[in-house]
């Protein structure tokens, strides 16, 4: 048995019981299903909402609650395909360095200032350096990028 929520032209909600789907389909189109209130047999399955009643929205008579429920913040499509340009760009960014630059790791300091001083041969590098490293080479004058982090480097 199927238990349907449904509803006259009329707007009356009533709920009737069928054997299943195609019974309350066959029921209807032969008018064997009538409203209670007013006879109609014009009926349709309603449309079920949750928080909304029939008549009105009732949801003012329910108590506020205090703290708004954390829900994931609406992103506006237009500025999240933007964000997926930028970490598109980003990425593309990234690949030309690694392909393009000497992985030097930790040693980068080191070897950014080799570069500076012509002590070693120009060419691009790319590595890891501590805050104060970076304040120490941009205080020496030595050119340096900082390259996105993006968050599947994070794993
Ligand atoms: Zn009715």
């Amino acid at each position: 048995m199927i238990r349907y929520q449904l509803q006259c032209d009329k707007d009356h909600s009533f709920e009737a019981w069928f054997t299943n789907s195609a019974a309350y389909e066959k029921q209807v189109k032969r008018k064997l299903v009538t409203c209670p209130e007013c006879g109609s047999t014009k009926v349709a399955k309603a449309i079920m909402a949750p928080n909304v009643g029939v008549k009105g929205n009732r949801k003012s008579d329910l108590p506020v609650p205090t703290k708004q429920p954390t829900s994931p913040v609406p992103v506006d499509p237009k500025v999240a395909a933007a964000q997926q340009e930028i970490l598109s760009a980003m990425r593309k960014l990234r690949k030309v360095v690694e392909d393009n630059a000497e992985y030097v790791g930790p040693r980068f300091a080191e070897e950014a200032r080799k570069i500076h001083y012509n002590e070693s041969e120009e060419k691009g590098i790319y590595g890891e350096a501590s805050p104060s490293d970076v304040k120490e080479l941009l205080d020496e004058g030595v050119e340096i990028h900082a390259l996105p982090v993006l968050p599947d480097d994070q794993n």
